[in-house]
């Protein structure tokens, strides 16, 4: 076991709906504790620069628009193993694929609108992290 912080996102569609308390209790109930956590509106450049990775796959456009359509929350997470843990409290990007019990099965509506992010490995973690908060938030 090995103490990580993720970055997870509250997504616009899970704002919109009053989603946000379901989420940050499943959050605290799967034991992950919240090192920072804030609600904010991303600009087009802040989506285009965090989904940089995805910039040539046909959904990009798509998805900037949806990730600028209203507040998020974004919220640095800590726990032993955090980055895989939170992904399988997600479960899979596409809500009908994804396992009984899971946020995105639960609530996720498409797969783009399925209601969280998540870091997908330590280095994207530490690149995600730094893109939202400051040390002297994490501290
Ligand atoms: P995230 O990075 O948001 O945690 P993920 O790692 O499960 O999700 P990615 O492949 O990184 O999935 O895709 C990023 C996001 O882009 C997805 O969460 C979803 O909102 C959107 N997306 C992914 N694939 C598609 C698709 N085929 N059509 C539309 N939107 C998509
Ligand atoms: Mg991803």
């Amino acid at each position: 076991m090995v103490v990580q912080r993720t970055l997870a996102i509250i997504k616009p569609d899970a704002v919109k709906r009053g989603l946000t308390g379901e989420i940050l209790s499943r959050i605290h109930a799967a034991g992950f504790h919240i090192v920072a956590i804030r609600s904010q509106r991303l600009t087009q450049k802040d989506a285009e620069g965090f989904y940089a990775v995805h910039r040539d796959r046909p959904f990009f456009r798509d998805l900037v628009e949806f990730m600028t359509s209203g507040k998020l929350v974004v919220i640095a997470l800590e726990a032993d193993n955090a980055i895989s843990k939170w992904r399988d409290t997600m479960g899979a990007t596409d809500p009908a694929k994804a396992a009984p019990g899971t946020i995105r099965k639960d609530l996720g509506t498409s797969i783009q609108n399925n209601c969280t992010h998540g870091s997908d490995a330590p280095q994207t973690a530490a690149f995600e992290i730094s893109y939202f908060f400051t040390a002297s938030d994490l501290a």
